[in-house]
């Protein structure tokens, strides 16, 4: 789905600071904070706005980057990836074509390589592995991009899957909600209701 202007400058205002209240995003792009706060609401529903967290500065707690570079059969890449993302010092992986796997790690220290490079080691279908260690942090942004044309991929508002075709949408509270099958419907609805019988 396309996102519009007040979309946009909500996540925008957000991604800057998100401990911004809604009276003062609402202030920020001219629009009611009953407006912010049910545009929010569907945002975070979609997974867009995954959550709200300080940044903290590695470098500043001595902490340093290790990027890896794995190789692995294409066959077996999505299993490495997943073994790769239980280890607590690997913090981000993205697999790449062709087998490719790409993860970045936190350490603090030299034996804290050996240790992360030994835990890789140990994953089976692992064909190659080069590992980098970071020597100084020059940049790093969000990695979202708030550009003022935005689209947001649907997932359905209760199991979370995405939603292949058409999606169910139905209006409530002023806000639309969007769901992938009758089913999914059905029981949304019902916790829905209960959630705001509740409230
Ligand atoms: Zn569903």
């Amino acid at each position: 789905m396309e996102l519009d202007a007040t979309d946009i400058g909500i996540l925008r205002a957000l991604q800057e600071d998100a401990r911004r209240s809604l009276r003062d995003i609402a202030k920020r792009i001219g629009v009611s904070v009953p407006t912010v706060s049910s545009r929010l609401a569907t945002l975070e529903q979609l997974g867009v706005v995954k959550a709200y967290r300080a940044v903290l500065d590695p470098e500043r707690l001595n902490e340093r980057s290790v990027t890896l570079i794995v190789k692995s059969n294409l066959q077996t890449a999505d299993q490495v990836a997943t073994d790769l993302s239980k280890l607590e010092r690997i913090r981000r992986v993205t697999t790449a074509r062709s087998g490719w796997i790409v993860a970045e790690a936190t350490v603090t220290n030299r034996e804290d390589v050996d240790v992360l490079l030994d835990a890789v080691g140990a994953i089976p279908n692992i064909v190659d592995c080069e590992h980098y260690v970071g020597v100084r942090t020059l940049k790093e942004e969000p990695r979202a991009i708030v550009t003022d044309t935005l689209s947001a991929s649907l997932i359905c508002f209760q199991c979370k899957g995405p939603i292949a075709g058409e999606p169910i949408k139905i209006r409530m509270d002023e806000r639309d909600h969007y769901l992938c099958c009758r089913s999914c419907e059905r029981l949304y609805i019902e916790k829905y209701k209960k959630m705001k019988a509740g409230a």
